[in-house]
């Protein structure tokens, strides 16, 4: 039982989805046993590009909480453990944000060079925090004490998005949804 445990683990993601195949198909394989079905072959299914990304994300991110000194397991991983990891990919990062005292600050489309430093784009880190919230739910975590879903995470995430739309002088596209207000003028 220990000494699978942790294989299985890994793989938990890649059965559930076979699961759902061999489900799905019950019924209608239940007469065809030695005939045309599939359900029981080798190869799983090609994941989709959100997928693959999403094993890679999580498996980046446990290699992260790995890595602390001492190491942090899974159960022990709050949003503590997200922020500063989110801090530690902005040395990764390919994103030109402008420091208040750049003189391109504000400016979408800089004329020359500058010193201010690479980060993440906050649109990747949104997207990274989604596929990892739901790998978290998804490797067993439970939805209450998610720490991707946390609220601390949210406001991080606003305030980047805020932060480097002023410094690229870029207007993140919000569909607002405008209610008729009516302003009684006469
Ligand atoms: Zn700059």
């Amino acid at each position: 039982m220990n000494s699978s445990s942790t294989t299985t683990a890994t793989t938990t993601a890649t059965i559930m989805s076979n699961n759902l195949i061999i489900n799905s198909s019950a019924s209608a394989s239940a007469s065809a046993a030695g005939g045309g079905s599939s359900s029981n072959n080798n190869h799983p299914p090609p994941l989709s590009r959100y997928e693959s990304q999403k094993r890679r994300d999580w498996n980046t991110f446990g290699q992260y909480l790995k890595n602390q000194r001492p190491p942090v397991s899974l159960s022990q991983c709050n949003c503590n453990h997200v922020l500063e990891f989110m801090r530690y990919l902005d040395q990764f990062g390919k994103t030109k944000v402008h420091m208040h005292g750049c003189v391109f600050f504000g400016q979408p489309d800089p004329p020359a060079p500058c010193t201010c430093p690479l980060r993440q784009a906050w649109g990747s880190l949104d997207a990274l925090i989604g596929r990892l919230r739901a790998a978290y739910e998804e490797h067993g975590g439970s939805p209450e004490t998610n720490p991707f879903g946390n609220g601390v995470i949210r406001v991080y995430l606003r305030e980047v998005k805020d932060c480097q739309a002023k410094a690229r002088g870029i207007l993140y596209k919000k569909k607002k949804k405008k209610k008729k207000i009516s302003h009684p003028n006469t």
